[in-house]
């Protein structure tokens, strides 16, 4: 699953089974770094189709559920600035 993250969000809004907010926090994630990989064959997969296979891209992936987050452009750009 890949989500957008809404502006100021800061946890994770992905429902649980009863219908609550997950609320679990986001982290800063490097699906193709070299000391990072993503483990899920599916959900990389889906990155790669999206975004191409970057060692330099950044979302964020919820530490809870494992839900991962686009980021938007501007803090995008932000986040890659400070590596
Ligand atoms: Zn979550």
């Amino acid at each position: 699953m890949i989500k957008d993250l809404l502006p100021r969000q800061v946890v994770c809004t992905v429902k649980g089974a009863k219908g609550k907010p997950c609320h679990g926090g986001l982290k800063r994630y490097h699906p193709f770094a070299t000391y990072y990989n993503e483990p899920d064959p599916d959900l990389k997969n889906k990155i790669r189709n999206e975004f191409g296979e970057d060692p330099k891209l950044i979302l964020l992936k919820c530490e809870t559920c494992k839900a991962v987050y686009r980021l938007p452009e501007e803090l995008r750009a932000k986040f890659q600035q400070s590596v």
